[in-house]
């Protein structure tokens, strides 16, 4: 063996490796191994990787935090791929809430009545309906966006009443923690609400998640490398 470096494992490799891996912990959790999706979550990847991501890959669910990023991003990709599925993931101010609707097909961050208010307001002025997931705030921390557990069930009557589509949860337990706790919290409270969608487990913690119920992971720097750390 000389002194050659290996060769960088590829974005396609990546995410080919991190599905294999979801379905592993699916069987080992003993749920068909088609039970949990893979949202690749993109924000701070620019398109040269998400073409990788497309094209070798074939990965079409991905997840964005910010609407401006989406906005600048996204359109021309779904011109070239229309069968993209593009989640919002991070945290939604009431007057984006109509450029959210019209960028996504999903938005996985309501946390709030205004939120629920100024989603059906602006997906009835763009006549589109877009699934919804409840950010839930397992941890209580009162910094963090999400709704506190207690809460969750009067938004969602808040919301079904307006007519909107809501699905499930999603959480982001403490970092430096082990999410456990959290993640069962949160299952418990979807079955207890009669909700099928289960979101949760990042890049350090997506087969755990699994194993406490998850139906989707949002998994970014493990597939497309650490991001630049926030300042
Ligand atoms: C950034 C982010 C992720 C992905 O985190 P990684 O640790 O890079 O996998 C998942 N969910 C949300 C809400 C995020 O903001």
């Amino acid at each position: 063996m000389s002194g050659v470096a290996a060769p960088s494992p590829t974005i396609e490799s990546l995410i080919r490796e991190c599905r294999r891996n979801i379905k592993q912990a699916a069987r080992d959790a003993g749920r068909a191994e088609d039970t949990v999706r893979l949202i690749a979550v993109s924000k701070g990847v620019e398109t040269d990787k998400l073409e990788l991501a497309l094209e070798d890959a074939e990965q079409r669910i991905f997840g964005e935090n910010y609407v401006q990023e989406a906005a600048r991003k996204w359109p021309a990709l779904r011109a070239a791929y229309p069968d993209i599925e593009l989640h919002l993931i991070g945290h939604l101010q009431t007057n984006k809430a109509e450029d959210a609707v019209e960028l996504f097909d999903a938005i996985d961050s309501l946390d709030r009545i205004k939120l629920a208010d100024a989603l059906a307001k602006a997906m009835q002025k763009k006549k589109k309906r877009v699934p919804l997931l409840i950010e839930v705030n397992t941890d209580h921390e009162p910094q963090k966006h999400g709704c506190l557990p207690s809460d969750v069930p009067a938004l969602l009557q808040h919301a079904r009443n307006l007519g909107l589509d809501v699905q499930g949860v999603m959480c982001i337990p403490p970092a430096g923690h082990d999410p456990s706790p959290f993640f069962d919290a949160l299952a418990q409270m979807a079955e207890q609400l009669g909700l099928p969608r289960i979101s949760m487990g990042m890049s350090s913690d997506y087969e755990k998640a699994i194993h406490h119920g998850a139906t989707e992971v949002r998994v970014g720097s493990k597939l497309f490398g650490a991001r630049p750390a926030k300042t």
